[in-house]
C-alpha cells in the first residue's frame, strides 16, 4: 500500500506542476484526477474493512454526483462551485476528527486521555474541526456574497474584534478540556461546542468582507480546506493526507499572498477578519456627463485605430461574450491594428476567471497582458474597449479613501478613448460609483457585452468590403 501512496503523491505534485501553464493543465488535471481515484481507492482499502463492492458503489455514486453538478453549473457559477468545494473539503476534514473523537474505541477507556493518543494527534484533532468547520461556513458565506448576496456583521470595530477574539479563546479552552479529560462524555461534549463554535466564526469572519476584498478571503478559505486535510491528515495518521494537504494549504497560501499584492492589503489583516465593510454607495449611480454611443460609432472609432486594448471583466463571463470579443481582436488584428487583452488579476469572480475564458476561446497567450506590464502603455494606446469590467478600472483606488482605496487599477482613462460596454450604470462588485464613466474620453455603450460586441464584428465586416 505504501508504493500506492507514494505514486498518488507523486501523481498529485506532476499534476500541479503541469497546472503551471495553459499548454499543459488539462493533461495537469487529468493527472490530478487519477492520483485522487488512486488514493481514495488506497485509503479506503487501508483504513476500513469495506467491501470491494461497496467502494465501487461508493465510487459510482459520488462520481454522478459530481458529474452532475459540473455539468448542471453554468460557467457563469464556477467561483460558487469553487467556494462550495472548498467548504466542502473542509466540511470532510472536520468531519474525520468528529468521528474519530466520536467513536474511536481506545478513548472510550477512562484511564485513556486523547493526550495519550501523541501529542500531535491530540493537538491535531481540535485544530482540525477548528479550521475545517471555519472553512465550511466560511465558503458557505462566501459562496452567497459570491452570487450578489449582502451581509451585516451584527457588531463593529473594537467590539467585532474582541467577540471574534473571545470565541477563538473558548475554543482554546475546549480544545485544551477535550485533551486532558478522560471522561468520553466530557470529551464529546467538548467536541460538539468546538464544531459549534468554529461553525459560527467562520460565519463572523467572512461576513463582513467588503466586496473588492472577496478575492483574498476566496483564496484563504481554498488554503484553510488544505490545512485542515493536512491536520487531518494527522489525526488519522495518513501521510497520503498530509502531503496533498499541505500542497493545498501552501499553493492556496501563495495565491493569498498574490490576491493580497493585486489588492494592496495585508495579510495580516486578511487573517485577522479585519478587512473592508460591506457598502452599496448612495451615489453610486449618480453621473453628470455620461455619452452614450452604439456599436457602429465604436466600429468606425476602431477604424482608424493602430492600437486596441480590450479589458475583460466579469460581465463578459455573464454574458459569455469570450468567442465574439476574440473575433473582433482577430478581425482587428487582420487589418495591421496591435490588439492585446488587459489582465487585471481580481478581474471577473474568482482567480484567474479572465484567463480560463480567453483560453477557452484561443486567445493566443501572448496576446494577454498583465497589469503591471501594460499600465505603462495606456498612455499610446487609441482605443481601450471595456467590456463588462467595472472595479478593475475604477480611478477611486486612487483616493485615500474608500472600500477599493489603494487597490491597483488598469490605468485605461490615460488612452485616447475608452469604451466601455456594460448594460447600466449599476456599480461593480465593490457597490461604488465610477468616476471613469464621467470623464471626456470615455464612451458608454448600454448593451449586453455579447450584443454589443456582435454588433461591432457586424460593422467592422461591412467597413473592411
Ligand atoms: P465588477 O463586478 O466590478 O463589474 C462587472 C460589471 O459587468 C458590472 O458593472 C455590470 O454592469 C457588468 N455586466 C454584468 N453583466 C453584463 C453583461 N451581460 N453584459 C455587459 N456587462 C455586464 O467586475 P470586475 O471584473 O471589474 O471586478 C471584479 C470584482 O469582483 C472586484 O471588485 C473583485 O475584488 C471582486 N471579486 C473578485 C474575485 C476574484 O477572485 N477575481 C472573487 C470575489 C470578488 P451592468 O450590470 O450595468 O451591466
Amino acid at each position: 500500500m505504501v508504493y500506492l501512496y507514494l505514486l498518488a503523491t507523486f501523481l498529485f505534485v506532476f499534476g500541479i506542476k503541469k497546472l503551471t501553464s495553459i499548454k499543459t493543465c488539462q493533461k495537469g488535471n487529468k493527472i490530478s484526477e487519477f492520483a485522487m481515484l488512486l488514493a481514495i481507492v488506497t485509503t479506503l482499502v487501508t483504513f476500513s474493512n469495506l467491501s470491494w463492492g461497496v467502494i465501487v458503489a461508493g465510487l459510482i455514486v459520488g462520481g454522478a454526483i459530481g458529474v452532475a453538478i459540473a455539468k448542471k453549473t453554468p460557467t457563469t457559477q464556477m467561483p460558487e462551485m469553487v467556494a462550495a468545494l472548498n467548504g466542502f473539503g473542509g466540511c470532510a476534514s472536520a468531519l474525520v476528527a468528529i468521528a474519530f473523537m466520536l467513536i474511536d474505541e481506545t478513548l472510550k477507556d477512562p484511564a485513556k486521555r486523547l493526550w495519550d493518543t501523541g501529542p500531535v494527534n491530540a493537538i491535531s484533532t481540535p485544530a482540525t474541526i477548528l479550521i475545517g468547520m471555519v472553512t465550511l461556513t466560511g465558503s458557505f458565506v462566501a459562496y452567497f456574497k459570491l452570487g450578489g448576496k449582502k451581509y451585516a456583521h451584527p457588531l463593529k470595530g473594537a467590539n467585532r474584534h474582541a467577540l471574534h477574539a473571545a470565541i477563538g479563546l473558548a475554543v482554546l479552552l475546549l480544545a485544551w478540556w477535550q485533551i486532558a479529560t478522560g471522561s468520553h462524555v466530557q470529551m464529546s461534549i467538548a467536541t460538539v461546542l468546538i464544531t459549534v463554535l468554529s461553525a459560527a466564526l467562520g460565519v463572523l469572519l467572512v461576513m463582513p468582507i467588503g466586496g473588492a476584498d472577496m478575492p483574498v478571503v476566496v483564496s484563504l478559505l481554498n488554503s484553510y480546506s488544505g490545512v485542515a486535510g493536512a491536520t487531518a491528515g494527522l489525526v488519522i495518521g495518513s501521510p497520503l493526507l498530509v502531503v496533498v494537504g499541505a500542497l493545498v494549504g501552501t499553493s492556496g497560501l501563495i495565491l493569498t499572498q498574490i490576491m493580497c499584492k493585486a489588492m494592496n492589503r495585508s495579510l495580516g489583516n486578511v487573517l485577522l477578519g479585519g478587512m473592508g465593510e460591506e457598502t452599496v454607495a448612495k451615489d453610486a449611480k449618480d453621473y453628470k456627463s455620461i455619452k452614450s454611443t452604439t456599436p457602429e460609432e465604436v466600429a468606425m472609432l476602431l477604424d482608424g485605430a493602430a492600437s486596441v486594448v480590450i479589458v475583460p471583466g466579469y460581465g463578459l463571463a455573464v454574458a459569455q461574450a469570450q468567442h465574439v470579443v476574440r473575433e473582433l481582436g482577430d478581425l482587428l488584428g487582420k487589418r495591421g491594428c496591435n490588439v492585446r487583452y488587459a489582465i487585471h488579476p481580481v478581474a471577473g469572480r474568482m482567480p484567474g476567471h479572465m484567463n480560463v475564458l480567453l483560453a477557452e476561446s484561443d486567445v493566443p497567450y501572448d496576446h494577454l497582458w498583465e497589469m503591471d506590464s501594460i499600465n505603462s502603455d495606456f498612455k499610446n494606446t487609441d482605443v481601450v474597449i471595456i467590456v463588462g469590467a467595472n472595479d478593475v478600472v475604477n480611478p477611486a483606488a486612487r483616493e485615500a479613501t474608500g472600500p477599493i482605496a489603494g487597490m491597483p487599477i488598469l490605468d485605461v482613462d490615460h488612452a485616447r478613448t475608452v469604451v466601455v460596454i456594460k448594460r447600466s450604470l449599476a456599480p461593480g462588485y465593490a457597490g461604488i460609483k465610477n468616476p471613469l464613466f464621467d470623464m471626456d474620453n470615455c464612451l458608454m455603450v448600454f448593451l449586453d457585452a455579447k450584443e454589443a460586441l456582435e454588433g461591432m464584428v457586424k460593422e467592422v465586416k461591412e467597413l473592411a468590403k
